[in-house]
């Protein structure tokens, strides 16, 4: 159990709000993490004027840095967030406009995968919040551009959506079929617990890391990934579970009898590696 891999699928690092990568990669690896899976994070996040493509960037260097100084293994995902449409409308933008933005990004990150500086799109999909119907239409076409974006990359991708049960993994399983994907290869992330195939249609959840949704997916089987959603935003230090969550549960989920070994080999290293098609250390 001491050289367990453990993997967090979600986890954010902000040096302009929060710890930055180094710190954050430190406080995983302490608690027993080996692999960090980092989503860039929103613009607005960055500071004055970025735009979708230096974020991209950034959350690379991000991913460097913790390689060449923290022993842990980290990789790259990179996408356009569904709230950046949002806010390029809010500013002003045209919706079509913005669509070509965010189009233009999309590509941008399959780019960068194909360069093998990322290993996914993401996270990419539909706002959690209310929109008007003119932009959810902008969503659910960007979502399905990302969908062959990573179809012609060969990759996964990450959506983030509005919480989501067995009617929209559905929903994202046709979209995925439609643009000829892998549906194991679209992850939902924030996922509740719908490990079962009837529940999230072939797509695979990346489960929030508290106790009780763990318990619960583990019930159905092992067919998922962990995560915490770390925000790294000194602000908001608990609007998500920290860094140390993922390496804790699933040690404390070992010791208590209700996770095997082999379980959480198959869930923080084969599932990870079947999914982004990566091999882990
Ligand atoms: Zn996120």
């Amino acid at each position: 159990m001491k050289d367990l891999p453990i993997t967090d699928n979600h986890i954010h690092v902000d040096p302009v709000n929060g710890d930055g990568p180094l710190e954050v990669a430190k406080k995983f690896q302490k608690a027993g993490g080996t692999v960090m899976i980092i989503p860039n994070k929103p613009t607005w996040t960055m500071g004055e004027s970025y735009n979708l493509q230096e974020t991209m960037e950034e959350v690379i260097k991000y991913v460097q840095e913790i390689n060449e100084n923290v022993d842990v293994k980290a990789f790259a995902v990179v996408g356009a967030h569904p709230a950046e449409l949002s806010r390029l409308i809010k500013e002003g933008i045209s919706l079509d406009k913005a669509e070509e933005m965010m189009k233009d990004a999309l590509q941008d990150a399959q780019k960068l995968v194909l360069e093998g500086k990322a290993i996914a799109i993401g996270e990419i999909g539909r706002p959690h919040y209310e929109a008007s119907s003119e932009e959810m239409e902008v969503h659910n076409r960007l979502m399905l551009r990302a969908l062959e974006l990573a179809r012609d990359a060969d990759c996964a991708v990450q959506l983030h959506t509005e919480s989501s049960g067995e009617k929209q993994f559905r929903e994202f399983a046709e979209m995925a079929e439609k643009a000829g994907i892998s549906k194991h290869r679209v992850v939902k992330h924030f996922s509740g617990p719908f490990v079962l195939e009837e529940e999230n249609h072939g797509l695979t959840p990346s489960l929030i890391a508290t106790k009780k949704v763990i318990v619960q997916g583990l019930k159905k089987g092992t067919n998922f990934l962990m995560e915490t959603d770390y925000l790294d935003m000194k602000t908001r230090p608990g609007a998500v579970l920290g860094p140390k969550t993922v390496p804790r549960r699933t040690r404390g989920l070992i010791q208590n009898g209700i996770l095997t070994v082999e379980d959480a080999h198959k869930i923080h290293v084969d599932n990870v590696e079947r999914v982004y098609g990566i091999e882990l250390p």
